[in-house]
């Protein structure tokens, strides 16, 4: 199959090309590098050739005037800045994203009568007041909170992505990530892994906002994307899908797991909780695992000590 991933010079999207290509697809990648790194895709055009893997170097906001001459069967849509610090930096990118950009897609799977995944999120459950969250949960957003621009624009995408299934006749897939980490993260994208591996390698306290009692549950990279794939080929449901893995750790915990693997004698130092952080996150799978038969398979120590060795070649 052609398959498009828009994002594809990202964490998950460079992981999902991979995949894709592994299973004997041509994939064709989208990016603009908002957030993506250059050296996914030079690793990639590196790894594969120009039959299994090209790149196409486009903001999924402007319309998508090539691609005409090629039939393209599905469309993975994870273009999106996705850490917290990097959404509150640019907010109407971010909104951006998930309204032009996400029709611009839509409206291109349409034309090829292609199979469309978006790529949503835990986030729009906001900080929920039941737990765990399982997708029948409306969530509890406050919308013009500081999280807001990515919560309501992942929100307004899986609106966007029904409603085009609905009236258009597209054949969609909604998937809702929890906190998902690996190799290729940024070392500086400010989420909580990346940052307290950077912090622990450096032998630097490692930086705990509140109390550091609350929890998220993390899910390895490759367990996510055999869902996002599982999810995109099942012919029975749209979604959405709870993605993710419901073993919970509280923050607290998580920096003193990092800090004994790398043997880092610099302790911890707490900051002030920022505004609507979230303080418990974890799946609900009920759905997920009756419908899709997808699991995650890989342990939390398993993966962190793979995460920790990629970032101590990286950074060290
Ligand atoms: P990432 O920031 O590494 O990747 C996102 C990619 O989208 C980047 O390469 C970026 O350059 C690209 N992009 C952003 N705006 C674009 C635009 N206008 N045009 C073209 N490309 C653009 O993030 P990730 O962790 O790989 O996340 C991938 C997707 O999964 C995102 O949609 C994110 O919201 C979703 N998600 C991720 C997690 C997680 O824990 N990693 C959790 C929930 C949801």
């Amino acid at each position: 199959m052609n398959i498009v991933v828009a994002g594809a010079a990202g964490f998950l999207g460079s992981h999902l090309c991979d995949a894709l290509i592994l299973k004997g697809h041509t994939v064709i990648g989208i990016d603009n590098f908002l957030t993506g790194q250059h050296k996914n895709i030079e690793r990639l055009k590196q790894d594969w050739n120009e039959t299994q893997f090209r790149f196409i170097e486009a903001d999924v906001c402007s319309p998508v005037n090539f691609l005409e001459n090629i039939q393209i069967h599905q469309v993975y849509y994870l273009a999106s800045p996705a850490s917290p610090i990097d959404y509150v930096k640019m907010p109407l990118e971010t909104l951006y994203v998930g309204s032009f950009g996400c029709r611009n897609y839509l409206e291109l799977a349409e034309r090829h009568n292609a199979r469309f995944l978006l790529t949503s999120t835990s986030e729009v459950y906001g900080d929920p007041t039941i737990h765990p969250q399982p997708e029948t949960y409306w969530g509890n957003v406050n919308p013009i909170g500081p999280r807001s621009v990515y919560d309501e624009s992942k929100r307004y995408a899986e609106s966007l992505t029904v409603a085009f299934h609905n009236h258009c006749n597209v054949e969609v897939r909604i998937a809702r990530i929890f906190n998902t980490f690996g190799p290729r993260m940024r070392h500086d994208d400010g989420r909580v892994i990346p940052t307290f591996v950077k912090q622990a390698l450096f032998k630097e306290p490692l930086t705990i906002f509140g109390d550091g009692s609350q929890t998220r549950s993390f899910c390895f990279y490759s367990d996510l994307i055999r869902g996002l794939i599982t999810l995109m080929n099942n012919p029975l449901s749209i979604g959405p899908f709870n993605l993710g893995n419901p073993h919970e750790l509280s923050m607290l915990a998580l920096a003193n797991e990092i800090n004994k693997i790398l043997d880092n004698p610099a302790g911890i130092i707490h900051h002030p909780l920022p505004t609507n952080d979230p303080t418990r996150r974890r799946p609900d799978l009920t759905k997920t695992q009756s419908i899709l038969g997808w699991t995650p398979e890989v342990s939390f120590s398993k993966g962190i000590r793979e995460t920790i060795a990629y970032f101590r070649d990286t950074l060290l």
